[in-house]
């Protein structure tokens, strides 16, 4: 072998990651490489948003395409994002992906749902003001204890290779002042009494926002009610961010 000691290093970094971690496509089961963990075949088999879908939560909607930018749910609503745009659908295979990273610790999930995610960019011209500007990924924050149990917080693991794949930076920018517990069984209005006053500007965010930003990428796994994105929201905007926008990886 010709290589250089420290390439050879990777070489073999790599090939004890794919021992470890043998990559398998999460669907059909056939064999990858690298941090894939759906094959090609697969991933085209998820497809992104389907006309009509509403315009500030990404919920696809029966009726003409442009028969209104809104679901029924949201003409009723108000938040302190711009708008939200998952990547794809509920899709079965990407909701058992996202279960495996929060709930079984599968972490070498993350790589494939972050790539998932980066195809918002590539499908909604609305997040082109976001490429161009260079705005942050900014992920919405675990609770300590929250983290500490995980041991890693997956939409700071989903941003990291959205950064990769859109050339955005990450910026913690928020922490969660207080632990909001398991929110599954809550509905909208309890979600938003439950979250009040529990995000802050980190350090971090107090000087990005301090910069006064003309927007951030607000990023988490999947989107549901829209309650935590919002109180996020809210926090940044509180700091002076003057436009948050949220992506995820999926509409919940
Ligand atoms: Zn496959
Ligand atoms: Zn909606």
């Amino acid at each position: 072998m010709s290589l250089d000691p420290a390439k050879r290093v990777k070489g073999v970094w790599a090939e004890v990651l794919d021992l470890l971690y043998p990559g398998i496509c999460q669907v059909c089961g056939g064999g990858l490489t690298g941090d894939r963990s759906l094959c090609e075949g697969c991933v085209a088999e998820v497809p992104g948003l389907k006309e009509p879908f509403c315009r500030r939560c990404g919920e696809e909607f029966d009726g003409q395409a442009g028969a209104g930018a809104e679901c029924p749910n949201c003409r009723n609503l108000t938040f302190a994002f711009d708008f939200a745009r998952p990547a794809v659908p509920c899709h079965p295979a990407i909701l058992e992906m996202i279960h495996g990273l929060k709930y079984s610790r599968r972490i070498e999930l993350a790589p494939e749902l972050g790539r998932v995610a980066v195809r918002a960019f590539e499908d909604d011209p609305r997040l082109e003001p976001a490429l161009a500007g260079g705005w942050s990924l900014v992920p919405v924050p675990l609770h300590r204890t929250r983290e500490l149990w995980r041991h890693f917080n997956q939409a700071a693991e989903i941003a990291r290779p959205m950064a990769r794949g859109t050339g955005l930076p990450v910026c913690h920018a928020l922490t969660r002042v207080r632990s909001t517990g398991n929110q599954t069984r809550l509905n909208r209005a309890q979600r938003l009494k439950n979250l009040k006053g529990a995000f802050a500007l980190s350090k971090e965010g107090a000087k990005l926002a301090g910069g006064k930003p003309p927007g951030v990428v607000l990023v988490d796994d999947v989107f549901t009610t829209g309650a935590t994105s919002d109180e996020c929201a809210r926090a940044l905007r509180r700091g002076g961010v003057q436009k948050v926008v949220v992506v995820t990886v999926m509409r919940g």
